[in-house]
Order: C-alpha cells, then structure tokens, then sequence
C-alpha cells in the first residue's frame, strides 16, 4: 500500500497521537478498554458459541467459536468470532499468532470443505459424498488388508502387522478421542501411525 503523507500531513498525525498518549496518562487508557469490553458484548450478542479445540497442533488449545445463523430455521451459520477459551485448563483463554488468526483459515477460499476424488486417468478432482468416501476408504483398507496382513514372522512368532497401510490421524483432540484413535488403529495392525504434530 502506498500512502503519501505531506509534511503538514504527518505533523497533525503526530499530534494527534501525542494527544492520544496524553490522554492515556490521564487515564482515558482505562476508559477506552471499558468502551471497548462494552461494545464487544454487542458484538457477541446473538451469537451462537461452540466449544472446540485448535487444529493446528498438539498443544491442542481450547477455543470458542461464535456463529450467526439460526441451523434450526434452515439459515447458514457463519463463524464471526473465534478466541481463546479462558475456562480450557491448557490454555485458559491464550492463543498463539496461528490460532488468533482461525477465522481467516475458516473463511480461506482455499480451505477444503468436502472429500473429493481424482479417478485414475483424470486430472480433475470430483466432489463426493461423505458416505461415498468412508465407504471407498473402508473398502480398499479391507481389501488390502485381507491380501498384506502379516500374522506371523518367519521364525513363527505372531507379529499380527499390517505395513502396506498408513494411517494419518488429527492431533487436535481430546485426550479420550486420542485413545479411542490409537486402539482402533493399532487394533489393525497399522505400524506407520502419525499425526500433523508428529508426536
Ligand atoms: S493456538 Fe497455537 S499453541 Fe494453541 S493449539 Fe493452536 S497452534 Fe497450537
């Protein structure tokens, strides 16, 4: 962004900002925070909040999500707000750089939002149903399974070891979805097992 800022210009936007620390020191500071913590209520007002947990990584900070648009009355909700969760014993209403900033990953025009499916031989990808893709999944990993599954090694021991499959699995998650994740998987005979926070 290019802005031109003539002398005269930059002088009164001095001054204005010297008056602004004046009045700071004179305590309008504190003032300007009460406006500010009373006009923030308006801003929620209305709006529906969700519990959930960053999905960036394995700190796996609690946030709130607040949304407009009634799902009952058949409106979209669309997120407007999104902060840290004070009542979350991780972080207790804290976020860093990357999860103060969700709600530009939320609204990203490059964000994906459904499963899709490029065929072989295409070169375009074809959205597909959530059921159409469990059901492709479950299906080729049953497939595979049944064809690679390792029971016992050559010495006759049982190892029961699935290795053609991996499995990439979310970090951002409570400690009991983690659990349930990690039997499931380790379950198969999956050994290649990692999520985005490679922990
Ligand atoms: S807010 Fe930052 S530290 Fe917390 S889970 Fe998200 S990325 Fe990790």
């Amino acid at each position: 962004m290019n802005i031109e800022v003539s002398r005269r210009g930059l002088l009164r936007v001095a001054g204005a900002g010297a008056a602004g620390t004046a009045l700071g020191a004179l305590g309008f500071g504190a003032a300007e925070a009460a406006t500010a913590a009373h006009v923030r209520a308006f801003k929620l007002a209305r709006t529906t909040e969700t519990r959930n947990t960053c999905p960036y990584c394995s700190v796996a900070c609690g946030i709130i999500l607040y949304s407009k648009g009634d799902l009952r009355k058949g409106e979209t909700a669309e997120i407007t707000h999104i902060e840290g969760d004070a009542d979350h014993p991780t972080n207790r209403g804290t976020l860093c750089p990357k999860g103060a900033a969700l709600k530009n990953f939320v609204h990203s025009d490059t964000r994906l939002l459904y499963p899709r499916i490029r065929k072989p031989g295409s070169k375009e990808f074809e959205r597909v149903s959530w059921d159409d893709a469990l059901n492709r999944i479950a299906r080729l990993m049953k497939d595979d399974r049944d064809k690679q599954f390792v029971a016992k090694n050559a010495a006759g021991l049982a190892v029961n070891r699935w290795t053609s499959v991996g499995f990439l699995a979310a970090s951002a998650t409570t400690n009991e979805t983690a659990w349930l994740t990690w039997k499931v998987v380790r379950s198969t005979g999956i050994l290649a097992f990692d999520n985005q926070a490679r922990v």
